[in-house]
């Protein structure tokens, strides 16, 4: 378990970008991690974790938060209509937001449930065809069409592609939440967290770097 020296290397990165370290939170991805791992970050006192399935956190969370209080969980991975209840739930913000649709549903019911997790819009900067993300160009509708649905739209999430520099990708990001007065920008993991924070990043999602690899 090595978040102490990720949480000052973060520190550290705010530093230099001029950014108070608490404008950042480190989101612990601890997807497919040995619970034994997760358990020594929450005993360690850290609160953000971050998973991608909706039926793996289901099987853990529950019991983790009964059992400290203040969890803050973030679903980063691609969410199905048929599990936005269980989502909605369990996390306290979705970063996986790709389209009007998953946001209506997710509005629905988060108005049935009376609990209604943040919104993060997820871009695909790099415009892959087999990533999940709303394309640049359809950014601005979406997030205008959120706001009608009274839904918290936190900021834009982007997973750059693996094979180009991610700044460009951070940058990209960036403006297109500027522009849209938007704050949140969910961005950085293991490898390149550091330069997100340069470019402004609010939620950096650190999986490996913390636990060690995924078995
Ligand atoms: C797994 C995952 C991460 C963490 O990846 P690491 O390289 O282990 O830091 C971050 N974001 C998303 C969307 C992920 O699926």
């Amino acid at each position: 378990m090595t978040l102490p020296a990720i949480t000052a290397r973060l520190h550290a990165a705010c530093e230099s970008a001029g950014r108070a370290p608490g404008e950042v939170t480190l989101i612990a991805v601890s997807k497919m991690q040995p619970p034994e791992r997760v358990e020594a970050v929450l005993a360690a006192g850290h609160r953000a974790f971050g998973e991608n399935r909706v039926q793996e956190a289901q099987g853990k969370w529950p019991a983790w938060k009964d059992a400290h209080a203040g969890v803050d969980l973030h679903l980063l991975g691609p969410l199905q209509s048929n599990k936005v209840r269980a989502a909605v739930r369990l996390f306290d913000a979705i970063h996986s937001v790709d389209g009007l649709k998953l946001a209506a549903r997710i509005a629905d019911i988060a108005q049935q449930e009376g609990r209604a997790p943040k919104v993060f819009v997820q871009v695909n900067t790099g415009e892959e065809p087999q990533k999940a993300g709303l394309a640049p160009g359809a950014v601005d509708e979406a997030v205008r069409g959120m706001r009608a649905m009274d839904l918290p739209v936190a900021g834009l999430m982007c997973i750059p592609p693996a094979d180009e520099a991610p700044a460009l990708h951070f940058a990209l990001l960036a403006k297109m939440a500027a522009r849209n007065g938007l704050t949140g920008l969910s961005m950085g993991m293991s490898a390149d967290f550091e330069q997100a924070v340069a470019f402004g990043a609010t939620h950096v999602r650190v999986g490996s770097a913390i636990f060690g690899a995924r078995p």
